[in-house]
């Protein structure tokens, strides 16, 4: 996969993709990320990529010609033969989640487009843009953080990006829960002991405990979740046993 990033801040990218599972990918060729100046791609003397708003109003707004420019020398040659997707980082935006981010994860190319200061000029989304992604209902300075957000989600994906091959599968989110509790040495810390039935060695006991416990803190924390998810049959059972350990103050 390759991934493009049109950004006045390309800068801000380097110690993100210099460490750890990103830096990886990249090495071992399961995908190439370039952040671009969109300076580079004005075409005045100024290297100018914002003006005043139309219509009037306080900050500046980021021209359109120069991320237009952008994508026309970034994305693929054949575009018949590339399954390409082009994202505007925007508030307004479709909610970025792990179902989203596994749909990016099959594109060949994504070219992330970063807006700053008042936004972006509306047609880069309405005639540039396959698609807006939002990372939360929140205003942050620039689409640098949300791009990045993206590029981490999604790499994590790829195949081989990740040591063990499973070990995107079962997390949060991927079923519609939120991930079991996680514990490493030491059994004891302070008086707060770990499960006992982790220490059992007995298999089909530690599942069923992780099934149940990831549907003990979906209910508690993400009720949304809960309600939104396909449920087995042992699910509904497990939060039978939930819902009565909790009648009886468990
Ligand atoms: N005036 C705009 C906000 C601009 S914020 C509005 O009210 O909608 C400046 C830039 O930061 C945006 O162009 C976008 O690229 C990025 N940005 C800010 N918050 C974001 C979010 N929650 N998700 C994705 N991008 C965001």
């Amino acid at each position: 996969m390759r991934i493009d990033v049109i950004t006045i801040f390309p800068s801000m990218f380097g110690p993100m993709l210099s460490e750890s599972i990103l830096k990886r990918a990249q090495e071992a060729g399961i995908v190439e990320i370039r952040a671009r100046d969109l300076r580079d791609f004005t075409a005045d003397r100024h290297r100018t990529t914002d003006d005043t708003p139309y219509g009037g109003g306080a900050g500046m707004v980021m021209k359109p010609d120069p991320f237009f420019a952008a994508v026309d020398a970034t994305r693929c040659a054949d575009r018949e033969a590339c399954n390409e997707e082009i994202i505007l980082l925007s508030p307004q935006g479709e909610p970025f989640r792990q179902s989203l981010a596994r749909e990016l994860a099959a594109k060949d190319h994504l070219i992330l487009l970063c807006g700053h200061y008042e936004g972006v000029d509306d047609r880069v989304r309405t005639h540039l843009a396959t698609r807006a992604i939002s990372i939360g209902d929140y205003v942050l300075t620039g689409g640098e953080i949300p791009a990045m957000v993206v590029i981490d989600a999604v790499t994590r994906l790829l195949p081989g990006a990740l040591g063990a091959e499973d070990g995107a599968q079962l997390e949060s989110f991927e079923d519609g829960l939120l991930e079991y509790p996680q514990y490493t040495r030491p059994a004891e810390l302070g008086g707060a002991k770990i499960p006992d039935v982790l220490l059992s060695g007995h298999h089909e006991q530690v599942r069923r405990w992780r099934r149940k416990e990831s549907l003990r803190l979906t209910r508690a924390l993400r009720p949304d979740l809960l309600a939104a998810a396909q449920l087995t049959p042992e699910d509904r059972k497990l939060l039978l046993e939930i819902e009565e350990e909790e009648a009886l103050g468990q």
